[in-house]
């Protein structure tokens, strides 16, 4: 085998990356239409009762930590 041979040509030829190229350019419709689905939409932002900072809903509060009415995080633990 010429690879096990040791000559640097067949080395360097077994290296060779076959690269992927598109049979036709897509048109400005079909990327756009692909892209129609790419947009972000804007997180739910709620006002905390507690302290009128906002938080994303269902989640806790990052600066009192109040979850909801019910349950309530320690915050004071966390920084060190
Ligand atoms: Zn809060």
């Amino acid at each position: 085998m010429a690879a096990a041979s040791g000559d640097g040509l067949s080395v360097r030829l077994l290296r060779v990356r076959v690269v992927m190229v598109p049979v036709q350019k897509k048109s400005k419709c079909a990327k756009r239409k692909r892209r129609s689905h790419h947009s972000l939409t804007p997180a739910n932002l709620v006002t905390c009762p507690k302290c009128v900072n906002l938080r994303r809903s269902h989640t806790a509060c990052s600066v009192c930590g109040l979850v909801n009415h019910r349950l309530m995080l320690d915050l004071s633990g966390e920084k060190s």
